[in-house]
């Protein structure tokens, strides 16, 4: 899984964005993660949570939200959301990265592959 990996490059974005304000606490960090990574929100949210201890960031809150995938057709011009077809084995969702319309796979995927930190909240 790349939820660890992912986390760490999150720990280190933020660390060094609190380090840039000269920030001496680290108090909030938004985290927005796309449908489309495949990443589970709770363990990326659980690895932050561990990078962050001994450091400015350690019971700092966390917020992890996920984007609902977002595309638009080409064929039709169909906007909005995507079928989610959930695989309830393993627990991961999947997406077709098809239009729900036309059934055209000739789309742009407009939200839901982003992995981001939105926003922090330091105290200098
Ligand atoms: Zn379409």
């Amino acid at each position: 899984m790349h939820e660890f990996s992912t986390a760490q490059a999150i720990v280190k974005s933020v660390l060094e964005r609190a380090k840039e304000r000269n920030a001496r606490r680290l108090l909030e960090v938004e985290v927005e993660i796309g449908g489309l990574t495949l990443l589970n929100p709770e363990q990326v949210e659980f690895w932050i949570k561990l990078g962050l201890e001994r450091t400015i960031g350690n019971n700092a809150r966390l917020a992890v939200r996920t984007i609902e995938p977002q595309i638009s057709c080409k064929v039709c011009g169909y906007e909005g959301e995507i079928k989610v077809e959930g695989d309830l084995l393993l627990h991961v969702p999947f997406y077709s990265l098809c239009c729900p319309e036309c059934s055209s796979g000739e789309i742009v995927v407009k939200k839901g592959r982003e992995c981001c930190v939105k926003r922090i909240k330091v105290s200098c």
